[in-house]
């Protein structure tokens, strides 16, 4: 079915009843530095959840069903900012942005993958996915308002290239073919932990369920009779949206210059780095990318954002399982091929 038809028929899901046999938990907590959600539509007593495939025991209880689950993805997302976070000093990441430099690391089999992601996703944009953007990156500070300067940029830009990670697949190691470089996942591993938290409630037998952290949203089945609307924050205007996406089994991450940021002399300072110059992307202003696996979607958003319109549309039309709704500079707005009607 081609992806046209397929989001006319999502949209005329709109139209059908909604059900009444099921029940709604909702929760949202803190982790990864940005706000988590998870939703889950469980059905009636009747239709119990089929937790045989599962490693979470469930009482017959559905409200705690639903509780248990709830406090297994809020458990998954600390687990991962554990193991990946930059800012902890504990994480396995730390370690390796610690020794890498001086010997190959040996990392978890987790890590390890994650990292061959990485360095998928920079080889198919031609490095504008980098995950050693974090040579320069760490030394902003966007709450604090501060940047490096030109000088110190201009040192430190040798030391983003993501060909310097020397992964060995082998010995399950990572080595840095350079002095200085340090890596940071902050750019996948929210989509990474989502669809952690979307494959264990799946295996618990949901069937209906959102889970987000900050930008990236991965979804479980539809609303329940209806798709789930997603919506793409309006750029400049915090309480609107600028558009609002039926999805269904589908993965949707945002990547905009006003999440973290400060302006300067007119000039605004955001989290997304320009690889190339050390400096923040300003092609566009948002880019929205839709797909099935919500690690590749997350870093894919940000891979396009640093590309900008035209060479972000031409690869995201390149890769046939995935679309993208960019916002330009001027806020208008553009489709991939697969989203134009
Ligand atoms: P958010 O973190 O707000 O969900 P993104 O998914 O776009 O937004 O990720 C932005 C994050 O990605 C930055 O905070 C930073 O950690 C990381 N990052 C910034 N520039 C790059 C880049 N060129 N390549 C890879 N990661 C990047
Ligand atoms: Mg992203």
């Amino acid at each position: 079915m081609s992806k046209v038809v397929k989001l006319k028929l999502i949209f005329m899901f709109l139209c059908l009843p909604f059900s009444a046999s099921a029940q709604w938990f909702k929760h949202s907590f803190e982790v990864m530095g940005t706000m988590s959600h998870v939703e889950i539509w469980l059905n009636e007593p009747s239709s119990k959840l089929d937790s045989s495939d599962s490693d979470i025991e469930f009482d017959t209880n559905q409200n705690e069903q639903a509780q248990v689950l709830i406090k297994s993805v809020e458990q998954e997302m600390f687990r991962i900012d554990q193991q990946m976070s930059s800012y902890k000093e504990q994480s396995e990441l730390s370690l390796v942005n610690r020794e890498a430099a001086n010997k190959a690391v040996p990392i978890s089999v987790e890590l390890f993958s994650l990292l061959s992601m990485a360095q998928h996703i920079s080889e198919i944009s031609d490095g504008a996915f980098d995950i050693t953007y974090a040579s320069i990156g760490y030394q902003y500070n966007f709450r604090e308002k501060k940047r490096p300067k030109q000088s110190s940029i201009a040192k430190a830009l040798p030391a983003i290239n993501y060909t310097a990670v020397v992964l060995n697949k082998e010995q399950l190691t990572v080595h840095f073919n350079h002095q200085g470089m340090k890596i940071d996942l902050g750019g996948i591993a929210k989509g990474y932990a989502v669809k952690r938290c979307l494959s264990l409630l799946e295996k618990a037998g949901v069937k209906h369920a959102l889970v987000s952290a900050g930008g990236d949203t991965g979804l479980l089945g539809n609303r329940y009779g209806r798709p789930w609307l997603v919506g793409v924050k309006h750029p400049r205007s915090e309480d609107k949206m600028a558009v609002h996406i039926p999805l269904e089994n589908e993965a949707i991450s945002t990547s905009g210059d006003y999440e973290r940021y400060f302006i300067e002399d007119g000039v605004r300072y955001h989290h997304i780095i320009n690889p190339t110059t050390g400096d923040s992307a300003r092609k566009v202003v948002s880019v929205s990318v839709i797909g099935k696996d919500p690690t590749y979607v997350d870093a894919l958003s940000t891979t396009i954002f640093v590309k900008g319109l035209k060479e972000g549309l031409s690869l995201i039309n390149n890769l046939p399982e995935f679309e993208a709704i960019i916002i330009d500079n001027q806020r208008r707005l553009h489709y991939s091929k697969g989203l134009q009607q």
